[in-house]
């Protein structure tokens, strides 16, 4: 490791001490904060409220989308603890990896899509892109890296369609 444990650790608790702040109630209190949905557009009383039906008369036409930097945090908040999720899981599959002879047996053995969950076979023409087979990475490409939860969703969805 390039660092000491005792130095990674102060950033472990410093960590815990971040997502100790993040509770349900805090959570539900940004929820309440950021009431306008993302695409929203206000008129001369700015954004409406989620689930209000639009004004008839079109006030939509002219109008842009109203600043609402506090909202805008919020999302990001949403956006960076998804990540960090994604993140923590592929640590944890990592520390498995790195600690367990008996994991990293498996995971060389066998490798999924993220996406639709095929098995992919490791070799150089059907091998993992980005944690994605390669027709789910080449959609993933052509819809312009959309968020990769969602995606996933979609295409497990799609796969249990099919
Ligand atoms: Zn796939």
């Amino acid at each position: 490791m390039k660092r000491k444990p005792e130095r990674i650790y102060e950033d472990v608790k410093s960590l815990k001490k971040g997502l100790d702040r993040l509770t349900l109630a805090t959570l539900a209190e940004l929820a309440r904060i950021d009431r306008y949905a993302a695409d929203d557009v206000g008129g001369s009383s700015g954004p409406k409220p989620k689930n209000q039906v639009s004004d008839p008369t079109g006030n939509k036409v002219a109008a842009k989308r109203t600043p609402d930097p506090v909202g805008d945090a919020v999302k990001a908040i949403d956006r960076r603890l998804s990540n960090m999720a994604r993140e923590m899981q592929t640590l944890m599959q990592q520390l498995d990896y790195a600690l367990n002879p008996r994991a990293r047996h498996r995971e060389t053995a066998v490798i999924y899509c993220q996406a639709c969950e095929r098995e992919v076979a490791g070799t150089a023409s059907d091998r993992l892109r980005s944690g994605y087979c390669f027709s789910c990475y080449r959609k993933w490409l052509s819809q312009e890296r959309p968020n990769r939860g969602a995606f996933e969703a979609e295409q497990k969805r799609l796969d249990a369609d099919a």
